[in-house]
């Protein structure tokens, strides 16, 4: 049987590492098997897109998105560290975003209809069981991540952090037949688990 494909989303500092690793913890002491994975990957186009992400030279919005095609696709495929091969041995993969922040992030400088058209009608590019959208105010986000974070990356000023969490509530009413659950990011770190616990426990196990 095949494990369950979990995606978490927000905007930076929302909690998206403390609650993935969380979350892992609490399902290996159920016994299933794990597998954390997140976007950017480590495939060359990854680290193009890591590089350009701290600012260190100007990408447009579009090849952005594309990179990030790129790139979700190697996530999706790869024989030795992508999510279909982690999917079949019975892991329960979790990613740290997907083509969700390709929607809100280059969807606000790209067209999103021709970003969303060639994620969502990508046949590589799978769609998640389950997408996790952890959901915190920009000011509040900001802080988190001034009060831990020696860089700050081009996305993580507090009037761009707002304008991102706003296209994800865009990005949200345009998509269908998803399986988006938005949580309240704000509370504390076990009450915002307990809560991520009872939407994962929610999902069938007869994934096909
Ligand atoms: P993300 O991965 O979404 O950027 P992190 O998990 O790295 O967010 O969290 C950002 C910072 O905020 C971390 O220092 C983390 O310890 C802290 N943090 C995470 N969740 C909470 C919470 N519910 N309440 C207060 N601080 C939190
Ligand atoms: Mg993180």
């Amino acid at each position: 049987m095949r494990g369950r494909f979990i995606v978490f989303e927000g905007i930076d500092g929302a909690g998206k590492s403390t609650q993935i690793s969380l979350l892992k913890e609490k399902l290996e002491k159920e016994g299933r098997k794990v597998f954390l994975t997140a976007e950017p990957t480590m495939s060359v186009t990854g680290g193009i897109l890591r590089d350009a992400l701290s600012g260190n030279y100007e990408r447009s919005a579009s090849e952005f998105a594309a990179m990030f095609l790129a790139d979700r696709i190697f996530h999706n495929v790869n024989p030795k560290c992508g999510i279909n091969q982690a999917l079949e041995k019975g892991f329960d993969v979790i990613s740290d975003r997907y083509y969700y922040s390709s929607f809100a992030y280059q969807g606000m400088d790209s067209d999103i209809e021709w970003v969303m058209d060639m994620n969502l009608n990508c046949p590589d590019i799978r769609k998640p069981d389950l997408c996790i959208f952890l959901d915190l105010d920009a000011q509040s986000s900001k802080s988190r991540i001034d009060n831990n974070r020696a860089t700050v990356e081009i996305f993580e000023q507090t009037e761009i952090l707002n304008k991102i969490r706003n296209k994800f509530f865009d990005v949200f009413d345009r998509l269908e037949n998803e399986n988006i659950k938005i949580i309240d990011a704000s509370k504390s770190v076990a009450e915002v688990s307990a809560k991520i616990s009872d939407v994962v426990n929610e999902l069938k196990e007869d994934l096909n």
